[in-house]
């Protein structure tokens, strides 16, 4: 028999929700079914709420000092580490990263949790000037019920990064993990249980977006939204949330712009443009998906990345030697591999890739290899479209007024990088730049302490850093008559 994992609601492990189509715990490697996942519908979203607007009115949760809150996220940070192997197996086994990369994503997330502790029992209120005969003072309250919906490309790191400074904000959570990744969350929510949070403070529903997950915007009990995934689906919780005045931070796609100034060294900004687009199969939203390269050092740079893309080795995600694993799912690696036909078919030339791998081993998974497209324009529907896969769009510029005309011509503005010998020239550009992140002579260099987001259609909010926690609180100003 197949197992079939429980979904959590107020502490307890339960079945699916009767008439809810179960979820199928897919390897894109092998297409090969893990495991079955109990999935909720709109009566557990309710059900879920309800237990969570209790338990945060629960003295044990509500009145507990922040000192206590954080030894619970460190206890929960210590179960993450401890769960390293099986987490890591878990995400392998359902979206296809590396392991090492796997291996990493935990660590990041114990990290997040460990953060977010520190910042619990240092955040204080503020007495904010006086401009009479009284003592003005701004405290900061949890919104009661928040709910985080999730993506399937990063669960572990994205999951933590919600949860995290939800709870030392004082908050209850419902998590929504995506259906093709359901199952960190839930091996999440049994290590904050067993680190002594509350039953009810943490609830995971794994479930379908458009039922669970609409369901779950929609109640009046709950009073934000922290979401991460597709600008399309951003727009649509967005629009929920307007609806009922509830706020929401959205987190979505990116077509990031990497950048090659003929004064660079050559050699580390080929690494990272490759880094920065065929780590993960390209399925991160701050993937550098457009290069643009100073005309007199394209042609060198076209040379050695499609050199570097050539070397990388794609293979099994639990092998040593994989560098690039499968794309997430079959239906998505699909896609990919018909946006690249229609750009193909449009004009555009493929240099390397844009195909799957003919190793017989790899046959029956959802690989795609590495692929450099050159020849369009970034008018072109390849170089503004997301796609979310190992597929770089090479283009050339000629200065720097044309390369930030070209760069910012985009509904996106997730990140961007910066590769140049001139640090006057790397602040102009980087000011210049309409995008959430810079990275000078570096890529996807990310912390925790450092706000996140996205301008333009990439997103509303920031995450991260000590702003990360406050997205989670209302600011309450208290006056005493003097
Ligand atoms: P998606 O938008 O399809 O799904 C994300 C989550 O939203 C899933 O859990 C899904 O079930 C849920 N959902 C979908 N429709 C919903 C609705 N109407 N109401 C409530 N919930 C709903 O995205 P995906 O395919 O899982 O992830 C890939 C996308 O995520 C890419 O566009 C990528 O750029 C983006 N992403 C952004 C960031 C960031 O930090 N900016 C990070 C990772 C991924």
């Amino acid at each position: 028999m197949m197992e079939i994992k429980k979904l959590l609601i107020g502490g307890e492990w339960m079945d699916g929700e009767p008439g809810v189509e179960r979820l199928f715990s897919t390897n894109p490697a092998t297409g090969m079914v893990n495991h079955e996942v109990a999935a909720a519908g709109a009566q557990f979203a309710a059900a879920a709420v309800a237990s969570a607007h209790q338990a945060c009115r629960q003295p044990g949760w509500r009145d507990m000092l922040p000192a206590e809150r954080a030894r619970i996220l460190y206890r929960i940070a210590e179960g993450i580490e401890a769960h390293s192997d099986p987490m890591s197996r878990l995400q392998m086994l359902e979206n296809g990263k590396v392991w090492k990369e796997c291996q990493a994503q935990v660590k990041s997330a114990a990290a997040t949790f460990r953060y977010y502790a520190g910042v619990c029992e240092t955040l204080g209120s503020e007495v904010t000037p006086a401009r009479g005969n009284y003592l003005s003072l701004t405290v900061y309250e949890p919104y009661g019920v928040v709910v985080a919906i999730t993506p399937w490309n990063s669960p572990m790191t994205m999951e933590a990064q919600k949860i995290a400074p939800a709870l030392a904000a004082g908050n209850a959570v419902i998590l929504k993990p995506s259906e093709v990744t359901p199952s960190t969350g839930l091996l999440l929510g049994k290590i904050a249980l067993d680190a002594g949070l509350p039953p009810g403070i943490l609830n995971v529903l794994p479930g379908w977006g458009h039922e669970v997950g609409a369901a779950l915007v929609a109640h009046p009990q709950v009073r934000l939204v922290s979401f991460t995934g597709g600008t399309e689906s951003g727009r649509r919780i967005g629009q929920a949330a307007a609806a009922k005045l509830m706020p929401v931070a959205l987190e979505l796609g990116g077509k990031s712009p990497h950048i090659v100034f003929d004064d660079a060294d050559l050699d580390l900004a080929v690494d990272s443009i490759a880094g920065g687009i065929f780590e993960g199969s390209g399925q991160s939203c701050v993937a550098g998906s457009r290069a643009f390269v100073q005309r007199g050092v394209y042609d060198a740079v076209l040379q050695k990345l499609v050199q570097r893309a050539r070397a990388i080795t794609v293979h099994l995600p639990d092998q040593a030697q994989a560098q690039m694993g499968p794309m997430a799912s079959f239906a998505h690696r699909d896609k990919v591999a018909s946006m690249v036909e229609q750009a193909i078919a449009a004009g555009a030339k493929a240099e390397c890739g844009a195909r799957a791998p003919q190793d017989q081993a790899l046959a029956a998974g959802a690989f795609y290899l590495p692929t450099i497209l050159t020849g369009m324009r970034n008018s072109d529907a390849i170089a503004q479209q997301e796609i979310f896969g190992p597929v770089l769009c090479l283009m050339p510029f000629d200065d720097e007024a044309d390369l930030v005309a070209q760069a910012n011509a985009s509904v996106f503005g997730l990140a961007s990088g910066i590769w140049t010998g001139s640090y006057q020239r790397a602040w102009r550009v980087a000011r210049a730049l309409e995008a959430g992140t810079v990275w000078i002579n570096t890529y996807k260099q990310l912390s925790i302490a450092t706000p996140f987001g996205g301008f333009k259609d990439s997103g509303i909010g920031r995450e991260k850093g000590i702003q990360g926690v406050h997205l989670y609180q209302q600011a309450k100003g208290i006056f005493f008559g003097m």
